[in-house]
């Protein structure tokens, strides 16, 4: 019997599902149990071509529309995504494992979420008026044109609305190609769009591996490339977009700092912990994954964060009560297996977890290391995994410079009750999206993205619009044109 999460087709162009069977085939499987749930094929070459001569063809009538009229559609659609907020948590927790009481509050939600805001601001995107005396200049907001999204596998549906929606809102077209670990909710995407209103062409989704994104960031009719993904895969994206002369989006890798300084709150700062190391297993690009204990409370700081781990609830991610899933894959699970050993070779203290859950699937136990010193492979490399290194830290000063020692500039957080220092210590962390007392927070109307190899561009809040859109200008002369001969 098919399952229920089996798409009637791979892909979905020109406001309808669409299947080519000669594409490679793609199993999807189910985290939690190992099974194979779906197949989907890979785009081939005419699949590609269908895609972007689609959405190449659809992009100007859609310009022309007034903001008003596309905003209101993808309003609509967000309502639709939280009509259908259960069903597509369903799929979500299908296609990447994560627990069913995350995806409901955090998947279709966040997409609605950006799918409304963008389709609030769709109205408001105008240019401005600049007197020159007599003479004056005016600015247009103009769309790019084809935008291509290209996402990571661990937040599917709402990767493909935080590029779809900013990209529609601007007046562009997209064609957007999921991770071929979760090819599954990108589809339902596009079904809900279209439900809203939006006419054929405009949002295409297609399936394929690293070379059918090649294929689609190196087409010459596309203008805008936006990557979701790790820093090797960014350097070559953004290379072969800077071929094309192209924009990019580029939301990559992190190795995030998270300080603690001795007269935080420690149950908050654990709580902070806790989310930034273990929510969705760990599989989070803005992760704190580098926690820096002051010195005096470091003890008492894993007592609590060992207790609270200990709470987490391990197991079948569709029963509501369960709080900790599996990996996303087998190879990711390998992969985290491996940093763990790491770990343990290279001198870390195990705290808590650092094995395998005895159960089907692909469970990792939620890991603590301490003792963990800036040299190790654990406080280097982006794990993405539930595996969080605690390192000690005497001053505030020393604590700055070792969190910012680092390629990656993704996120940061500090938990202290000294306000003043917060602010001194988050204006010298190199990083793009920072909390206070807090971590992983990322609303629709905050910026979201880093510095440094974390990436290129915004995503959310109005800083999405200049990414997704340029301006025109135009100056008048309203007197006679004086020219040397
Ligand atoms: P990945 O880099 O392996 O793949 C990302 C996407 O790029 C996939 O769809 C893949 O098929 C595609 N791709 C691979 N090679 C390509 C090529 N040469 N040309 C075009 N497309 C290509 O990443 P992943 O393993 O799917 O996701 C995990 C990574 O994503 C982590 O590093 C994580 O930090 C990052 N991530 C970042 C954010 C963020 O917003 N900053 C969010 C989620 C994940």
């Amino acid at each position: 019997m098919t399952h229920p999460a089996q798409p009637k087709a791979s892909h979905f162009i020109n406001g309808e599902y669409v299947e080519d069977t000669s594409g490679t085939p793609i199993p999807v499987i189910y985290a939690a149990t190992g099974e194979q749930i779906a197949t989907v094929h890979a785009a081939t070459p005419a699949i590609v071509e269908q895609a972007l001569s689609t959405a190449k063809a659809a992009q100007k009538a859609w310009a022309k529309m007034t903001g008003t009229e596309r905003g209101r559609i993808l309003r609509r659609a967000a309502d639709i995504m939280r009509e259908r907020n259960h069903e597509l948590s369903v799929l979500e927790t299908y296609d990447t494992g994560k627990p069913l009481q995350e995806t409901l509050v955090a998947d279709a939600t966040s997409g609605a979420d950006a799918l409304e805001y963008f389709g609030g601001l769709a109205a408001s995107l105008t240019g401005e008026h600049i007197p020159m005396g007599e003479d004056w200049v005016y600015t247009v907001r103009e769309a790019l044109g084809l935008c291509v999204g290209i996402g990571a596998w661990n937040y599917p549906t709402q990767i493909a609305c935080w590029k779809g929606a900013p990209a529609l809102a601007c007046g562009n077209s997209m064609v957007f190609k999921p991770s071929e670990t979760t090819p599954l909710c990108a589809l339902k995407v596009a079904e809900v769009l279209h439900e809203a209103g939006l006419p054929a062409g405009l949002y295409n989704v297609v399936q394929g591996m690293g070379e059918v994104g090649s294929a689609l960031v190196t087409d010459p009719r596309v203008d805008k490339v936006s990557l979701t993904g790790s820093v090797p895969t960014g350097k070559k994206v953004y290379a072969a977009a800077a071929e094309g002369m192209k924009h990019v989006t580029m939301e990559l890798g992190g190795k995030s700092p998270l300080i603690i300084f001795d007269d935080a709150d420690i149950d908050n700062a654990v709580g902070g912990a806790i989310n930034g190391n273990f929510y969705s297993s760990g599989q989070v690009c803005s992760n704190g994954t580098r926690v820096f204990v002051q010195k005096g409370i470091k003890e008492k700081f894993l007592a609590r964060l060992a207790e609270r781990t200990g709470n987490a609830i391990i197991g079948d991610p569709m029963d509501e009560a369960t709080s900790f899933g599996p990996m996303v894959s087998e190879n990711q699970m390998n992969i985290v297996l491996g940093y763990i050993e790491k770990g343990k070779e290279e001198g870390a203290r195990l705290i808590c977890g650092g094995k395998r859950a005895d159960k089907n699937g692909f469970f990792i136990e939620p890991t603590v290391f301490a003792d963990v010193t800036d040299d190790m492979t654990i406080a280097r490399e982006e794990i993405f995994g539930p595996v969080m290194s605690v390192l000690d830290f005497d001053t505030e000063e020393e604590v700055i410079a070792r969190a910012n020692d680092t390629e990656f500039g993704l996120s940061a957080g500090v938990f202290t009750n000294d306000f003043s220092r917060a602010h001194r210590v988050i204006g010298q962390l190199e990083a793009g999206s920072c909390f206070i007392n807090s971590y992983n927070d990322a609303p629709v109307e905050a910026p979201f993205g880093g510095v440094k190899a974390s990436g290129v561009g915004r995503e959310n809040s109005k800083e999405a619009i200049k990414h997704f859109s340029q301006v025109k200008s135009v100056y008048v002369r309203m007197g006679d044109v004086e020219a040397a001969f």
